[in-house]
């Protein structure tokens, strides 16, 4: 068998959603479980919802994906260009053999003209179907409507009289009604061609092997399969991979708050945890193992294994998989990453080994960076801001903070065993233990009631802002019965 040759197609027409990098991923992987080529062909001929800002966008999600293609755009590879925008005389040439052989046929109605037809076709209770109008024109009524200045695009005639068979590779077998699709538009008036027919026409010319994408396509599929048949090009296989939902299951979309690639980057999701996740939507392994690298997923994934029914997208699920992955890794692989999502503060009032330290801990159960700030907020030196209910702890616990202070001044040596000792010494003292010794210099330091491991926390906020932000708290509640 010939190597396998999968293409992702993004439009550059919105930032890369979920359900579009899932699509890619799954080609990614079929390609590299195969040992086979993944393309990346950019489909911008809707010259006005395509941008090059959204192209850029699109290539830096697919990277920071680390779904790197072998041919595409800025990856070279023979049969480009891989952009559609540079490939119009391709379909140019590929429509007038069309045209030439009789498959296709110039047609000169107008947009108005076609709306027109379709309600009335709506009305009457019929499909919404090209009428003919323009199908059997002799090359006079042709050159006429030329010389009164009529715009023309160029129609795919349909002749097929029987129902259209695929075996598809997800879904099993596929059948398209014959009579499904009326004579469908394959160039525009505007000289560039539509989606259909430049996919196919790529397609072939790419020499893709399986075409693997949304299911929402299945309707465009017979279209192509029609185009493929005309040209005389062998047929790629396909598999359709089901659709995503919401949680309400309906089709997922920007109402469920669905985030695209690029919301997930800057939210600091690992990018290891986005695929390991897309990568369950809708595929599954052998055994109920669920955290996966990208190379592990290359080794196991089969479209055999890709369900047929439609996978539901889930924030919570998502941000179960991304802490696992920090967690597992934690400041050993990704703090480097992670450091920019650090707030300022802590950035400057830190060495780096303290910094990783500090990550390790909050680590423990953190989905993205962008919730470092929350997550470490404890380490923050200086007096915190206290709320109401600080008050209520900390009034009347003075003596108590001064001593603590008095005692971490004393050790001869800054570690946590000692400080935790010191803690202990210094209630039994003042005869207190448990929540009553502890709550006050938790609350003191940090502002909050609970929070990480206290003698760790003081150890790395250090012996000079503990003593300086307990002294600071006595003084702000001296006031206050203290
Ligand atoms: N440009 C199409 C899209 O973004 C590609 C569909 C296909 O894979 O054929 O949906």
């Amino acid at each position: 068998m010939s190597e396998a040759r999968v293409r992702f197609a993004p439009s550059p027409t919105g930032y890369l959603h979920v359900g579009g990098a899932r699509t890619a991923l799954f080609n990614f992987l079929f390609a590299r479980h195969e040992g086979g080529v993944f393309i990346l062909r950019i489909e911008d001929t809707d010259v006005e919802r395509s941008s090059a800002e959204l192209e850029t966008v699109l290539i830096e999600d697919m990277r920071w994906l680390g779904l790197d293609w072998d041919e595409g755009p800025a990856g070279g590879g023979a049969l480009g260009p891989y952009r559609q925008s540079e490939r119009v005389d391709i379909y140019r040439e590929y429509a007038e053999k069309l045209v030439s052989a009789g498959a296709a046929y110039p047609c000169f109605c107008t947009d108005e003209e076609l709306e027109l037809k379709r309600e009335q076709s709506r009305r009457s209770g019929l499909p919404p179907r090209y009428d003919g109008s323009c199908r059997e024109l002799s090359e006079d009524e042709r050159q006429t409507k030329r010389r009164d200045g009529q715009s023309e695009s160029i129609r795919f005639r349909v002749t097929t009289e029987q129902d259209i068979r695929i075996e598809d590779l997800i879904r099993g077998e596929v059948v398209f009604p014959h009579d499904m699709v009326g004579d469908f538009v394959i160039m525009r008036s505007s000289g560039l061609p539509t989606y259909n027919f430049a996919a196919a026409v790529d397609d072939a010319l790419m020499e893709v092997t399986h075409v693997i994408r949304g299911e929402e396509h299945l309707p465009n599929t017979i279209r192509q399969l029609m185009i493929y048949e005309s040209l005389g090009f062998d047929l790629p296989a396909f598999a359709h991979i089901p659709l995503i939902l919401g949680d309400d299951r309906s089709k997922l979309s920007k109402r469920h708050g669905a985030p695209n690639i690029k919301d997930f980057r800057d939210r600091g999701y690992p990018p290891g945890a986005i695929v390991n996740y897309l990568a369950f939507l809708g595929w599954s392994p052998k055994d109920e193992r669920e955290m996966f690298t990208v190379e592990e997923l290359a080794g196991e994934f089969t479209l055999e294994s890709v369900a047929s029914s439609p996978a539901i997208f889930d924030e919570t699920k998502l941000n179960w998989f991304s802490a696992q992955h920090i967690r597992a890794g934690g400041a050993g692989k990704f703090f480097d990453e992670a450091l920019p999502f650090f707030p300022k503060e802590l950035v400057e009032s830190y060495d780096r080994e303290l910094l990783a330290e500090i990550f390790d801990i909050v680590s423990e159960n953190l989905p993205c960076y962008s919730m470092i700030e929350e997550s470490a907020a404890a380490f923050r030196r200086g007096v915190p801001s206290y709320d109401d209910s600080a008050a209520e702890i900390l009034d009347g616990t003075g003596h108590l903070l001064e001593a603590l202070a008095d005692g971490f001044g004393a050790l001869e040596e800054w570690a946590g065993a000692r400080i935790k000792q010191s803690i202990k010494e210094t209630g039994a003292d003042l005869g207190l233990k448990g929540k009553a010794l502890f709550m006050p210099l938790r609350m003191a330091l940090t502002g909050s009631s609970h929070g990480p491991d206290l003698a760790t926390l003081i150890r790395i906020r250090g012996r000079d802002d503990a003593i300086g932000t307990l002294r600071e708290a006595v003084a702000r509640y001296r006031g206050r019965n203290v």
